[in-house]
């Protein structure tokens, strides 16, 4: 072999090696810390449990396909944490749940018809609990759970139904008037609808600030935040509890160090 075709053939031997551990990094990286919350409550927030849109029909919209968990994905998940000995906490025991105790609370947002045809059966199977938190003014909707589902589900003891506001929209652009009226009206409605107390709200769109959180607080003994940590300068207290999001590309390997973060 000639010099010249030697140096080509190395070069290009090189160019595969890069490129290779290149995609073996991006395999192998992890955006969560092992331990970096450890003494926190690992909160979980899903929005629909089902195929992507764009994956059943090709000329669907791809932008939401990120709010799609696939049901296998989320048994996998719920198989793990319960394999793991993570106990299923209700909004309620989040308030006396002790660090060092393994456990996560399971939410939902928006109330999805999915959460009821999907979700709860895969729930239910592995003995798991979940809240979601829904949207009063949007009841019985298109592709939204109607009354007589929640009713179910409250009733079935795996689901605590939460608030997430009368209207979809971010509490910190509302006035004082209007941020009170949603919050009663959103746990007047979901009260009456399941005769249980609605004592847990996730903001909508993840609007908050310290104006929403003492509004909020008049109504409710917990708030969830759409963010995996608080806003620095922020102390975290009930009202701002941060959740972390699992989409559609989180991978099971993702979700294990997302949870190691909380127990390593
Ligand atoms: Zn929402």
């Amino acid at each position: 072999m000639r010099k010249q075709n030697r140096l080509v053939l190395l070069l290009a031997l090189l160019i595969v090696l890069a490129g290779g551990s290149f995609g073996l990094y991006r395999i192998l990286r992890t955006p969560y810390q092992s331990g970096t919350k450890a003494g926190q409550l690992p909160v979980l927030v899903y929005h629909c449990i089902d195929v992507p849109p764009s994956k059943r029909d090709a000329s669907k919209n791809k932008d939401f396909d990120y709010l799609y968990v696939e049901p296998e994905s989320f048994d996998k998940q719920l198989a793990w944490l319960k394999k793991e000995g993570y106990r299923f906490l209700t909004p309620e025991e989040v308030l006396t749940w002790q660090p060092g105790e393994k456990a996560v609370l399971v939410t939902f947002d928006d109330g999805y018809t999915d959460n009821y045809t999907k979700a709860f059966p895969i729930l239910q199977k592995n003995g798991a609990k979940a809240t979601i938190f829904m949207v009063a003014s949007k009841l019985s909707y298109y592709n939204r759970l109607t009354v007589d589902q929640l009713r179910e589900m409250q009733a079935s003891g795996v689901w605590t139904i939460g608030s997430h506001g009368y209207l979809h929209q971010d509490f910190t652009q509302l006035a004082a008037e209007k941020l009170d009226e949603n919050l009663r009206l959103s746990k007047e409605i979901l009260e009456e609808l399941t005769a249980v107390p609605v004592t847990a709200i996730a903001y909508p769109k993840g609007g908050y600030d310290e104006t929403v959180i003492a509004a909020a607080a008049k109504y409710f003994e917990m708030g969830f935040i759409a963010l995996p940590s608080q806003k620095e300068g922020q102390t975290q207290s009930v009202m701002n509890l941060p959740r972390e999001g699992v989409y559609s590309y989180t991978t099971m390997r993702d979700f294990h160090y997302l949870m190691r973060q909380y127990f390593p």
